[in-house]
């Protein structure tokens, strides 16, 4: 055994993140446009397609922060105040408040030209119902939110390429807009690959698994809000395969597969990119997940993922997410937690690809974060995947890790 075999450095790979970007700058972005009912059942996840202006103040006008008694901060001398009315949120009080006078005001309630001060009920004395004693001074603008303090009319609101989510949903309801401009949804179509492949509801005879790929698949896409067209769990059988891809293309902005993409006598993914459109690259220097055929059919994007369903997750959240995610427009970086720690397991690592580990972070008697292993690393184990609750991200030139060796770790 020569010293190159233990190493796992191969020339024809990309690194990751020169894969990453290679990707992210070959990919269109979507630009036509509908217009988009707020009020329509399946509302979120939409990215907006322009920025949104607010039409008006908000608030509307000045008006009360708390429960409590509106006072003329020119009156701030006198001991003693007669309650000459009441103020509701939706009912307000229109007359003029003299000095030695206060209301009765409620949260949400139109604060009147005169008034310029709110005390909390808490913080006045109730001498008889028509008289009160602040306990605190009266100061000019307490407890008063003031027009426009959130947005003014005409302000940005929300800019192109956020992802209408149940605040920002909330926000432009505040502003009262009915419609928005959004991106339509991006069409995926996406198979399996495998003649040992079965469907869910089968008895699995000699030799056969249960295709699970094409359902991790189907709802990381409807996570993303994309529009899926699943073309099922398809054979080994090329010129049948080739014929699904030249069709799909002609719908589809991205076709996904699993399986069949490595270099085995039944793996017809990279001929068939090859032979109906294009190849951009076929490896990337990360494990799992080397063999990942990267390339363009007519105008539809194609990822051809591995089989085995650790790979299929990995690089579905670290690649193909991250390519739909701008496609869709989004502008905002999905923020990644990641956090360096001290490993209480022993790794093994070859150097020549980032490796994502699965692991366990927790948290030690005295508060400090840790990362386990979840065990056997093998890239067919779903166990691993399942019982992570990160990935332990070990770059490229990386050995063995030993315990309590310090590394980087990322939420999943
Ligand atoms: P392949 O790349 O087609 O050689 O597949 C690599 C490994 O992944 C093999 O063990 C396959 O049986 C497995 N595999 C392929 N496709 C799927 C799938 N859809 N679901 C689960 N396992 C799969
Ligand atoms: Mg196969």
């Amino acid at each position: 055994m020569s010293l190159k075999d233990n190493f796992d450095y191969d020339p024809n790979s990309l690194d990751f993140d020169d894969a990453l970007n290679f990707i992210l700058k070959n990919i269109p972005m979507l630009n036509q446009k509908d217009a988009f009912d707020l009020e329509a059942p399946d509302s979120l996840n939409f990215v907006l397609a322009n920025n949104v202006l607010s039409p008006i103040n908000v608030p509307g006008f000045d008006n009360s922060a708390m429960d409590g008694y509106g006072f003329n901060s020119e009156g701030s001398k006198h001991e003693t105040f007669k309650i000459i009315g009441k103020s509701f949120a939706g009912t307000p009080f229109n007359g003029n408040i003299a000095k030695d006078e206060c209301i009765r005001i409620m949260t949400g309630a139109k604060i009147p030209p005169s008034c310029d001060c709110v005390i909390m009920q808490e913080k006045v004395e109730i001498l008889n119902e028509n008289l009160t004693k602040p306990k605190i001074s009266i100061q000019k603008d307490l407890n008063i939110r003031k027009t426009g303090e959130d947005i003014k009319e005409g302000a940005t609101a929300l800019t192109k390429g956020t992802q209408i989510n149940p605040k920002n949903l909330g926000y432009l309801c505040s502003l009262g807009i009915p419609k928005v401009n959004v991106y339509r949804k991006l069409k995926v179509s996406f198979f399996s690959t495998g003649d040992e492949l079965v469907e869910l509801g089968n008895t699995l005879s000699d030799g056969q698994i249960y295709d699970s790929n094409r359902y991790t698949i189907k709802s990381y896409l409807e996570n993303l809000n994309c529009e899926i067209f699943d073309l099922g769990n398809i054979k080994d059988d090329k010129e049948y395969l080739k014929k699904i891809v030249i069709e799909s293309s002609k719908e589809s902005d991205i076709i996904i597969t699993s399986g069949g993409v490595s270099v085995g006598e039944a793996d017809f993914i990279k001929q068939i990119l090859n032979e109906v459109g294009e190849t951009l690259f076929w490896k990337i220097a990360m494990k799992p997940g080397r063999p990942l055929a990267f390339g363009k059919i007519n105008n539809s994007i194609f990822f051809g993922l591995p089989g085995n369903p650790v790979a299929v997750m990995i690089t579905l959240e670290k690649i193909v997410s991250t390519a739909i995610r701008l496609m869709q427009g989004i502008t905002e970086n999905k923020l990644i937690k990641n956090f360096n720690v001290r490993c209480k397991s022993f790794l093994k690592k070859t150097p020549g690809r980032v490796d994502f580990q699965r692991g366990v972070l927790k948290k030690d008697s005295n508060g400090e974060l840790f990362v386990e292993s979840t065990g056997a690393q093998g890239s067919n184990m779903l166990s691993s995947m399942v019982k992570a609750n990160c990935l332990i991200v070990l770059p490229k030139d990386s050995g063995n890790i030993e315990i309590d060796d310090f590394v980087n770790v990322e939420l999943i």
